[in-house]
């Protein structure tokens, strides 16, 4: 069978990885493989009352840790090869920002942007219920969520399912995430992925060293930023690397066509204007090119691909004139482009390290559906009072007195959702520090071969010491 090109390029990043490693041949063989895939076609009513037959998927990579995780896409292209290879790359993502789960990714033949939401739930359902009838899917067995194409309303359907055909389950919600608010899902969830890339950036643009072969000096404010695809993970890039880091961004690429703004975007409004319009064009204050991919090749310091894969290859990858690509999209660089891109001295931030903020916050919502108890509901009381008390005692000391405005800000508890981001903050930051620690202790060339191997070894050590083999 042929493999994919995306396929062979996850294969590639991991075997060149693997070489740096000391673990046995066999044991990073059990690594790389895939442990099981469910491959089904499933009959759903369409909406003009005919029968489609659709094909689709769950892959579950690894099982060093229980349950697997990862998300689901609709798409018409969608392969179970493409599944095994986003499936690795969840196992690679969760060693590396220590979330401690095993890699999934589920895939559905359909095309989410021309059905309709009744023929999408539908769809959803039968989905949920054939990976109930195998046994892929499961608060501790298998945990999906969001990828391309979905979101919360198909998480909803899929909480909805399980919990009215698994009866006896005693959480059944934390067998998805990225759930609505209102069905346990956990605030933040669907911008995490979108502001972790935007940590992820804001850190690597803090470090010199890495930056010297770009000549770029450190700092996200000023740097001017194409964007390309405007869903949940773009468009929630591209709004916090313009509203808290002070980017300017500078292009929008989106399938039907793209903008250009040398002066900047806001990110904001088009992404309004393209709910409402469904449609790019006719942006206004914008130039509106008909080819979207020329529109990478321009000009600018940060290029952010966060559409799907194989987007930069050995074709485009001279062209492209960005000094940084940051993987928002899972494998959008393959290995011929990455290749030319490493000669250039292109620094790329890898999807493994870059889009891991979407399983760290899943992980949360996870934890937070098996405990019953919302992040803050244990702590906010006592974090208010200690702040009271702390407030009265520099008033004391220092003999002033804050106004009542200022005492309520100072005393006011973190809500759900700034533990959740701060504790996201705190991931990605740290992740960024081992991936540092990598590269340089152990002399790894680039940061995604130290991504690679840092996961790689995580996982490795844990089926060592689990003794897992008979
Ligand atoms: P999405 O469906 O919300 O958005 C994708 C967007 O890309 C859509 O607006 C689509 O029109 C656009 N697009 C498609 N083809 C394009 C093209 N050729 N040029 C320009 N734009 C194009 O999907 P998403 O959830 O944002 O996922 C995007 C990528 O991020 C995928 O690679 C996915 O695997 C990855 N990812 C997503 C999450 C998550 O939490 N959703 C987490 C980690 C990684």
């Amino acid at each position: 069978m042929s493999r994919s090109a995306f396929f062979q390029s996850v294969n590639h990043y991991f075997n060149r990885a693997a070489r740096h490693s000391k673990y046995p041949k066999g044991l990073l063989e059990q690594v790389r493989a895939c442990n099981a895939v469910y491959r089904m076609r499933f009959p759903v009513r369409a909406d003009d009352g005919t029968i489609k037959v659709l094909e689709a998927f769950r892959a579950e990579h690894s099982f060093h840790r229980l349950p697997t995780k990862g998300g689901i896409r609709y798409s018409e292209k969608v392969t179970l090869d493409e599944t095994i290879a986003l499936a690795s790359l969840m196992t690679y993502k969760c060693a590396l920002v220590e979330v401690p789960f095993g890699g999934a990714k589920g895939g559905v033949q359909v095309n989410p942007f021309a059905a309709s939401p009744g023929f999408l739930e539908r769809v959803t359902r039968r989905y949920t219920a054939e990976l109930i009838r195998k046994n892929f899917i499961g608060p501790d067995i298998d945990v999906p969520a969001p990828d391309y194409g979905t979101g919360e309303r198909e998480m909803g359907w899929i909480a909805d399912t399980y919990k009215s055909l698994r009866l006896n389950e005693p959480h059944p919600f934390a067998c998805v995430t990225g759930k609505p608010l209102a069905m346990q899902g956990l605030p933040g969830r669907k911008e995490a992925t979108g502001r972790g890339v935007f940590y992820g950036i804001r850190t690597a643009l803090e470090d010199s060293e890495l930056l010297k072969p770009t000549g770029l000096s450190t700092g996200v404010a000023g740097k001017r930023v194409i964007v390309q695809g405007l869903g949940n993970v773009g468009y929630h890039a591209a709004y916090f690397l313009q509203k808290e880091g002070g980017a300017i961004i500078v292009g929008i690429a989106e399938y039907e066509g793209g903008l250009w703004n040398p002066d900047g975007l806001d990110v904001e409004a088009v992404f309004k204007h393209r709910r409402e319009t469904k449609s790019l064009t006719e942006f206004p204050g914008a130039e509106f090119h008909h080819d979207s991919k020329e529109l990478l090749e321009r000009e600018c310091d940060l290029l952010v691909p966060a559409a799907l894969e194989d987007v930069i290859t050995a074709e485009n990858a001279p062209r492209i004139q960005a000094k940084v690509i940051a993987e928002a999209a899972n494998g959008p660089i393959d290995k011929g482009g990455e290749e030319i891109l490493l000669k250039r001295g292109v620094l790329m931030l890898p999807d493994l390290y870059l889009n891991a903020g979407g399983v760290t916050v899943s992980y949360f919502e996870w934890l937070k559906n098996k405990a019953g108890v919302s992040f803050d509901r244990m702590i906010s009381r006592r974090e208010e009072l200690m702040k009271r008390e702390l407030v009265q005692e520099i008033e004391r000391l220092t003999g002033k007195t804050f106004d009542d405005e200022q005492r309520e800000h100072l005393i006011l508890a973190p809500g759900e959702e700034s533990i959740v981001n701060a504790a996201l903050d705190q991931t990605m930051t740290r992740a960024y520090h081992k991936l540092g620690h990598v590269l340089k202790s152990r002399d790894i060339p680039d940061l995604r071969t130290a991504a690679f191997l840092s996961a790689i070894e995580h996982v490795a050590a844990s089926y060592e010491h689990h003794g897992i083999f008979p």
